[in-house]
């Protein structure tokens, strides 16, 4: 392993990545933490408030397709850890526009490995010691029956969005790096996160700040499609697991062995919010037009929509191998985690409410179509 690693992290303003920066730093407070985000409208500059306090961080608003720019933080900063993040992370928005995410979630990917490449193997130093760590993703494998065993390493790959499509694509370019060239890689595949600073157009949150506002909770088709959850926290805490002591070459699958259907999870948020809200009057009044505000119970505003397109039925993620070789269980059960991520928005309204623009209302209002 490397003792002093220097990081550059991708997608660092975005959801997991910001997480993970807040993770990294908290347990490494004196590391070099090059965070670089191109802050598309999934990106927050805020998400990463209070880390300018290290003296080795520093936030760089810049694409990962920019070679010069990855480049030249690379060299200025000594960087010899990469951990990518970066990507187009939205299912429905890359079946109604995949070409951003062949040009982030492909091209991007290939770009920072063609630069890591060109500078830790092919250098003046000839090689140096290095590790380039890939996020990736359950959607890869597919879709299983309600029977089938869980995605293992070794599941072979069947992406069925563009979405999906395009991080095998970048998967299948980081293993051919190590194959190829002897870049020194690693990824994870993760399943469905949830926790602090999630967009408000997944799932988790959508419902969360849509009973903030009495307003409809969409469902998908029946309701009944099956996603295995993990506190983001917890994925985090995987990452760095693998940055300390994974294999290289290896990917690990990492998920909370905690299978939910979307109904049951908006059943739990709903029940918890009701309860939340009859136990504390503070709420009441923080968001008067909250449902239970207007006298309503949380199950009534369900609204079944038409199903996405070509939508997955099932993820479930085995996820022995990353316990076995390293010792990593997730720490948060679901109830657990749920209501932390609850507390948290109901105390970071302005986080919500300054994320919610022009654009992302009209998307929202796309999803009620066809009720
Ligand atoms: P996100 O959409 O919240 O964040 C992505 C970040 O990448 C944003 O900050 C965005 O500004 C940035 N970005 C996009 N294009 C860029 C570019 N060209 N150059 C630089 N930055 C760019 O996504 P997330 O949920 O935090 O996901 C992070 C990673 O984890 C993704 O690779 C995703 O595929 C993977 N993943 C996510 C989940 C999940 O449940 N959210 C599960 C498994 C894997």
């Amino acid at each position: 392993p490397i003792i002093d690693k220097r990081l550059l992290v991708t997608g660092a303003a975005g959801f997991i990545g910001a997480n993970f920066c807040h993770h990294w730093l908290r347990k490494h407070p004196h590391t070099t933490l090059v965070a670089l985000d191109a802050l598309t409208y999934a990106g927050n500059r805020h998400n990463l408030a209070g880390l300018e306090q290290h003296s080795g961080f520093r936030f760089v608003s810049g694409d990962i397709n920019d070679a010069p720019l990855v480049e030249r933080l690379m060299t200025d900063h000594h960087l010899n850890v990469i951990v990518h993040f970066a990507a187009e992370s939205h299912v429905d928005r890359s079946i109604h526009d995949p070409d951003a995410f062949i040009q982030t979630n492909i091209i991007g990917t290939h770009n920072l490995l063609r630069v890591a490449k060109n500078l830790w193997l092919d250098g003046p130093q000839g090689r140096i010691p290095h590790r380039f760590h890939h996020i990736s993703t359950d959607e890869v494998y597919g879709t299983l029956g309600p029977q089938d065993p869980p995605f293992r390493e070794a599941t072979p790959y069947a992406p069925n969005s563009p979405y999906a499509a395009s991080k095998a694509g970048a998967d299948h370019l980081v293993r051919a790096y190590q194959h190829t060239y002897g870049l020194s890689t690693t990824t994870s595949n993760c399943s469905n996160n949830y926790g602090p600073y999630h967009f408000p157009e997944k799932l988790i949150p959508l419902i969360i700040v849509n009973i903030l506002h009495n307003k409809p909770l969409p469902l998908y088709g029946d309701g009944r499609q099956i996603r295995d959850w993990l506190y983001v926290e917890d994925h985090c805490r995987g990452i760095a697991a693998i940055l300390e002591q994974g294999r290289e070459g290896e990917s690990y699958n990492i998920g909370g062995c905690n299978e939910w259907a979307n109904i049951d999870i908006v059943l739990l948020i709903g029940q918890i919010m009701d309860e939340l809200f009859a136990s504390d009057p503070r709420w009441l009044q923080a968001y008067p037009h909250s449902a239970a505000a207007q006298g309503r119970k949380s199950a009534d505003l369900i609204q079944h929509v038409r199903d996405r397109p070509g939508h997955d039925r099932r993820y479930a993620i085995d996820a022995t191998k990353i316990t076995r070789e390293l010792g990593f269980q997730p720490a948060v059960d679901f109830p657990t985690g749920i209501r932390q991520t609850i507390r948290w928005y109901l105390e970071h309204p302005e986080w919500w409410r300054a994320v919610m623009d022009g654009s992302y209302c009209q998307w929202l209002e796309r999803q009620y179509e066809g009720g």
